[in-house]
């Protein structure tokens, strides 16, 4: 891209691309880099539909890989994508898909809700969008269920050539080293910055692999602990590393004194149209907004680690919850478990569980049998008593917001058991049945 005419040349700084020739070349070393390492990921193959169906009938297969990458590893999500797109390779077949059977696919993968959202979405394409997907980072993201901005931009971009930009973790990581910009990346201030940044940044005849090569690059080069600047494509253009080569980035002013102040200041000074503005009200290092607070100044022994920088995390939700894994013989003297289906909405929404109760702070272990036998009396009308609950162990599962430690009972029935219908469906599983159900993996980790 060129400079438009007229254009009046913004100040250097630290944080902002020298000129149009800059970011050529940045484009032009990060393509080539990544033509040459990109990983063999299976939805980086080209699909121009299979066994007669026409492409645009085939779910785009970024979106299902981004909406599964969301919080989970390459190396795990692959597996699941695979299946996925074998069960459901178009919008159609997907759309008539049941809730419990994509739970059952997804079950292991956490976050349950982006399967079911994408469930939706795909419903809502093929039911009152006549089958045919949006195509614009706007429209993906204004009409379908669970697509925000990112997955919108990677969807638009990758799969339909739309030349606009996508900000995940990578790519604050990666923009935040690049051009030293260290006030919290989880600010609306910073993170509207670098949206910017993408945006301009995006190669206009490659985008989706210009967007692919910078999520690329956080991934395998310019990754959180130990970044190997010395393979990076795009170290001369990397503020950070001269900052930690040469003690200031280039070209100066140095980035303690940045001479950005607080107010209405040029953020992204790329070549390629005017100047973008926006107003920040808070400011670090210097009076500059994206500079490093002053509490916190470059560390040396951090390196280009320095950023990005992060508010500090808040506490997950400490809880505690007694779950009974009840047992009996089955007509072939096999093994059984009974399990109930949580809620439809909420946390594990629609999963199945072993019978459980959250438990109130600081219960004593006693108080702990007496509530959840009383919870199991109410709900299967046998006479379970406290003491006929054996204690088995704690298991400990993280979910993203909450510290989650099961206290597990079980209880061996004989006899038959009539369960109340009025309450959550509930079905006796064998071991083998149990795995292939939408369970948890916490519930696993129970078993
Ligand atoms: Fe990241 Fe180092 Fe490359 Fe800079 S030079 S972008 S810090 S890997």
């Amino acid at each position: 891209a060129g400079v438009p005419a007229g254009t009046p040349a913004p100040p250097p700084a630290p944080h902002l691309f020298r000129d149009a020739a800059e970011i050529g070349a940045l484009r032009e070393n990060l393509l080539a880099w990544y033509d040459r390492c990109k990983r063999d990921l299976p939805w980086r193959t080209l699909v121009s539909g299979v066994g007669g169906i026409g492409a645009s009938a085939l779910i785009p297969a970024v979106w299902v890989s981004e909406i599964m990458l969301q919080q989970t590893q390459v190396a795990t999500v692959i597996d699941y994508y695979n299946r996925w797109m074998q069960k459901w390779p178009t919008l159609q077949a997907l759309a008539q898909a049941s809730l419990e059977e994509v739970n059952e696919l997804w079950a292991g993968l956490g976050y349950y809700s982006r399967g079911k959202r994408l469930q939706e979405a795909a419903k809502k394409v093929v039911s009152e969008l006549a089958g045919q997907m949006p195509r614009t980072a706007e429209d993906l993201q204004k009409l379908l269920p669970g697509v925000g901005r990112y997955t919108a931009g990677a969807i638009a971009s990758i799969s339909y050539g739309q030349a606009t930009g996508v900000v995940d973790g990578n790519v604050i990581r990666v923009l935040c080293r690049l051009r030293c910009i260290g006030a919290d990346s989880s600010s609306p201030a910073v993170i509207d910055q670098l949206w910017d940044m993408a945006n301009a940044l995006v190669d206009r005849s490659r985008p989706g692999d210009f967007n692919q090569a910078l999520m690329e690059l956080g991934a395998t080069v310019c990754v959180p602990k130990a970044p190997l600047c010395g393979e990076c494509p795009v170290k001369q253009h990397c503020q950070a590393r001269c900052r930690k080569l040469f003690g200031k980035p280039a070209p100066v002013p140095d980035v303690e004194d940045c001479g950005k102040q607080p107010g209405e200041i040029p953020v992204v000074a790329l070549g390629l149209g005017p100047v973008v503005t926006v107003t920040f009200v808070f400011a670090g290092v210097g009076g500059c907004p994206l500079c490093p607070p002053p509490t916190e100044p470059w560390d040396s022994s951090l390196g280009v680690t320095n950023f990005p920088r992060k508010a500090a995390k808040k506490q997950p939700r400490v809880e505690r919850t007694a779950t009974c894994v009840l047992e009996r013989r089955g007509c072939h003297g096999t093994l059984e478990y009974l399990i109930v289906q949580r809620p439809s909405s909420g946390l594990l929404a629609g999963l199945w569980e072993f019978p459980s109760l959250l438990l109130a702070q600081d219960l004593q272990e006693e108080k702990q049998r007496e509530v959840l036998a009383d919870h199991l009396r109410a709900w299967t009308g046998w006479p379970v008593v406290a003491g006929g609950l054996r204690f088995i162990g704690e298991v400990v599962h993280i979910f993203s917001h909450i510290h989650q430690t099961y206290v597990v009972y079980s209880l061996h029935l004989d006899g038959d058991l009539t369960l109340d219908p009025t309450l959550s469906p509930s079905r006796w599983v064998t071991e083998q049945e149990f795995h292939a159900s939408a369970v948890s993996t916490a519930m696993k980790k129970v078993l």
